[in-house]
């Protein structure tokens, strides 16, 4: 690249930065946030927080929203590191795992954040091609020897829920430690922490950034063996989860569950729906278990773009393996739904026709 700086890190040369290509629109259907808004509780503390907590630093390592999160994912504190984001717990966790140049290996396809934080810390991604029943596969993961082996359940973009089984036989047989992303578990209700409380080799990472809906306030967590989220935490370095953000988690946490907990019952109905829409106009879309419903639809990054005319975004996959083109759509309430699958007929009869296939 001609415009980096000659003591610039050669690493960064290959390190692309973020660009999801969310363009401002009308109905942002593309990140599988909370469009239902924000919890009450959480949001009356926002707006109410003490000078105090913002003239001061946080606490070191956010104690009290550990102790939270783990009565929330049935957990203790100390099996609990927190970070800005989900995000924050992936990269600090390959830094605190990985040595220069050790493997990483993905399913694919995936959270697209893993190669680049992979990049970003100097190791080697390895992505390998699901299986046609959008499962990973385990055998070509292995023989990777991954120092880091990523899974993502369910899984994004496709929805799908990872085996119990491939879990549990990946956890005996990785070489490494396996990072199990559960960002949209809330909505599966599935979780694997009861594997993380009896093994010293998982790391589950959460988020409060979908089912809460505080995805600006960057909150995420890992949970795993002590052992394991220390170091972690270590790699993290104090201070990273703010002020505000851990006020507001915690009102959510104490207060906001029956919010939170309505309004992914909804998402979960939204979802079945919207699939149900989609099956109507011929489509087939993927059986998912998040609060996004993903539909291999023919030339998709045309009908996305199509659909950003008409002030609407959901997120085109061009050529995913087994199932070709499609669209990711993040569920929210019907009335938006409805928006989306009247702009949707519009942007899929003006690219393709009104073919469905
Ligand atoms: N994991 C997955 C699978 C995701 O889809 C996302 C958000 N797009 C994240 C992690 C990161 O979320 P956050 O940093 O907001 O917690």
């Amino acid at each position: 690249m001609s415009d980096r700086l000659a003591f610039a890190r050669a690493l960064y040369d290959a390190v692309p930065l973020y660009d999801p290509k969310r363009a401002p629109v009308d109905l942002d259907l593309t990140d599988n946030t909370n469009l239902w808004g924000l919890p009450p509780v959480a949001e009356r503390t926002l707006r109410e927080i003490p000078v105090h907590r913002i003239t001061r630093y946080p606490s070191l390592y956010a104690a009290e929203l550990k102790e939270a999160l783990a009565g929330f994912v049935g957990a203790t504190a100390d099996r609990l590191v927190t970070g800005c984001g989900s995000d924050d717990i992936l990269d600090s966790a390959m830094r605190a795992f990985g040595e220069p140049g050790s493997v990483v290996a993905s399913s694919e396809p995936s959270f697209a954040m893993i190669p680049i934080f992979a990049q970003m810390n100097g190791l080697q991604y390895v992505g390998i091609t699901e299986t046609a029943d959008h499962q990973p596969d385990l055998d070509a993961l292995l023989a990777t020897k991954p120092r880091i082996l990523y899974l993502c359940s369910p899984n994004n973009p496709t929805g799908a829920l990872l085996r119990r089984e491939t879990l549990e036989r990946a956890v005996r047989e990785a070489p490494g430690v396996v990072f199990l992303d559960e960002a949209y578990a809330e909505f599966s209700g599935v979780s694997a922490v009861d594997l993380a409380m009896r093994v010293d080799n998982l790391l589950i990472v959460r988020t409060m950034s979908k089912a809460f809906g505080l995805a600006g306030l960057r909150i995420g967590y890992g949970i795993g063996a002590p052992a394991l989220v220390r170091d972690v935490e270590k790699s993290r370095g104090p201070y990273k989860l703010n002020a505000m953000a851990e006020q507001v988690a915690l009102a959510a946490l104490h207060h906001d569950m029956p919010w939170v907990n309505a309004q992914v019952a909804l998402a979960v109905e939204n979802r079945e729906r919207l699939a149900a829409a989609l099956r109507d106009r011929g489509f087939t879309p993927l059986a998912t278990h998040a609060n996004y419903v993903c539909v291999p639809v023919p030339n998709a990054v045309a009908v996305g773009q199509a659909l950003r005319t008409l002030g609407v975004a959901a997120r085109p996959f061009a050529q995913l393996p087994h199932v070709g083109d499609t669209l990711r759509i993040s569920v929210g309430p019907w009335v938006l739904m409805e928006r989306f699958l009247a702009a949707f007929d519009e942007a899929a009869a003006t690219v393709n026709g009104g073919e469905a296939t």
